[in-house]
């Protein structure tokens, strides 16, 4: 992050404070050590390679229950906007023990559709992705998929519906990639919040294979 935006980061925390998002209580980090300790809550890396799937690598931070499950939902379906700020922070800690995001150079927030995205306002993965960008230099995060149709949200179907209903309904966007067909050996990530069971993720990166990019992995706060 360049220095001015530093600044003007330190100046908006102390006018509007961080608040750690159990306690409520100023802090400065979005969850307190307090509440963190209480909780039990571990930060750590996990990584699952495929060797069947289009995509190499899965990193994730937890196991998709209890308490992450329950600010997933508020995320995602409680219009508690503000949570992507506490998700990138976790990221963030993640990244300084295991320094997993070094790699990359591309992040790629798994599109939502228009509808969705009308609905509620925004993409949750991409808020995350940008603000990550924002704290990470050497990463640029790149919208180059795009849903063309609006299926059905897969959390309501079973595994073989769940492959069958996101075929095919992602797209390149070529206008946002049309600088990339040169960098196509650089190292992209996929960023979403939950892997259930690769579907999304897999056809994510079969698009961006498609296009010629080489080395996909994908990157989600919690495993289901
Ligand atoms: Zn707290």
């Amino acid at each position: 992050m360049n220095f001015v935006l530093n600044i003007l980061e330190k100046i908006s925390n102390i006018v509007y404070p961080i608040k750690c998002i159990e306690c409520n209580k100023v802090s400065e980090k979005y969850l307190c050590k307090k509440c963190k300790a209480k909780l039990g809550i571990k930060i750590k890396t996990e990584i699952r390679n495929y060797q069947n799937k289009n995509f190499a690598s899965h990193i994730f931070l937890f196991k998709y229950s209890d308490w992450i499950r329950e600010k997933l939902i508020k995320y995602k379906f409680r219009d508690e906007t503000y949570l992507y700020r506490f998700f990138t922070e976790i990221i963030l800690e993640a990244n300084t023990q295991s320094k997993f995001l070094e790699k990359y150079d591309y992040i790629v927030p798994i599109p939502i559709s228009r509808a969705r995205k009308k609905e509620r306002g925004y993409n949750q993965s991409e808020l995350i992705a940008n603000e990550l960008a924002r704290k990470i230099d050497s990463i640029s995060v790149v919208n180059i998929i795009s849903k063309k149709i609006n299926n059905k949200v897969q959390s309501t179907l079973k595994q073989k519906e769940r492959e069958e209903n996101v075929k095919n309904v992602y797209e390149i966007n070529r206008k946002e990639a049309g600088n990339l067909e040169n960098n196509t050996d650089k190292n992209f990530l996929l960023i979403d919040d939950i892997f259930t069971t690769g579907s999304t993720s897999n056809e994510c990166a079969k698009v961006l294979k498609k296009f010629g990019i080489k080395n996909v992995d994908i990157f989600t706060i919690a495993k289901d």
